[in-house]
């Protein structure tokens, strides 16, 4: 009977939250009703988790797809985590939350500078699987708090961190509603430029306080040459390695991230347009134009 109080309990916050978050752009109901779930039914089982959370789901755990994993791979995720993280968690979702305002005026300046609208696109905090931090869909973005989180529980870094995240997921956000393309199968360039154009237009709106490619810039300082002399020689190929998505002991993971940067910032200097890049119909007329 506890049990079932308690989740009633549940289903009732989260209709509430539902409500809040309504005319909000960012949604972290999903994060309010996993910890109030966890907390109120610490022997929580995975259909529990499925019901009273994946469920429940306000669009967030849409975007992750088949990311999201399975239930009883969640359970044991969310059962690892320790209280003091939870806590930290639950810190970072209102943080979140505080950039509400912060977020619609992103999304302003974003649409102005692309001529492109972003109306209705949702910002969600999410807990996923552990495998995504952040990605986007043509109408939404999501942060997986379950990994942002735990860096990290300082509140003027995180919220900048955050701040950071939603800046280049909405970039992501208007490549999918600027492209033309309808195979997403991209080669190095390609995913390269995608990745390096949201930083580079996330700099652009946050200035020298853009955080997410630090440790790559470093890494590039006074290497550029080299570097891309290096990532053209496989960049029409599919294999990401070991530029994308592969630690390596070589350089920092994701250093396509910096070189398609370097692309998009070249590009538009040389007098490319943003809306040109974000489209991307060619990134080999992008690239030839950057003159690198
Ligand atoms: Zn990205």
């Amino acid at each position: 009977m506890k049990n079932i109080l308690a989740l009633l309990l549940i289903s009732f916050n989260w209709l509430l939250y539902a409500n809040q978050w309504e005319s909000k752009s960012i949604d972290t109901s999903a994060v309010n009703a996993l910890t109030t779930l966890v907390q109120a039914n610490p022997a929580f089982s995975a259909s529990i988790l499925e019901e009273h959370y994946i469920d429940k789901d306000t669009g967030g755990l849409a975007i992750l797809g088949s990311r999201l994993t399975t239930p009883e791979n969640l359970k044991s995720l969310y059962s690892s985590i320790k209280e003091e993280d939870w806590s930290n968690i639950q810190h970072c979702a209102s943080y979140l939350n505080d950039l509400d305002e912060k977020a619609t005026s992103i999304r302003s300046k974003l649409a102005k500078l692309s001529n492109t609208s972003l109306s209705g696109v949702k910002i969600y905090g999410v807990m996923g699987a552990g495998n995504t931090a952040a990605t986007a869909s043509p109408t939404g973005v999501v942060l997986g708090l379950e990994l942002i989180c735990l860096e990290d529980a300082q509140e003027t870094s995180m919220k900048r961190k955050l701040e950071d995240y939603i800046t280049h997921e909405l970039v992501h956000v208007l490549q999918f509603r600027l492209t033309k393309r309808t195979n997403f199968n991209f080669n190095l360039l390609e995913i390269s430029l995608l990745e390096g154009s949201a930083d580079y237009i996330a700099e652009l709106i946050a200035g020298t306080a853009y955080t997410l490619n630090d440790d790559r810039a470093e890494f590039g300082l006074g290497k550029n040459r080299q570097l891309i002399t290096d990532f053209k020689a496989t960049m029409l190929s599919s294999d990401f390695s070991p530029w994308l998505y592969t630690d390596v002991d070589s350089m920092p993971r994701d250093m396509g991230y910096w070189v398609g940067y370097q692309i998009a910032k070249a590009y538009v200097e040389n007098g490319g347009s943003i809306v040109d890049l974000l489209t991307m119909e060619n990134a080999e007329v992008i690239l030839k134009k950057s003159a690198l």
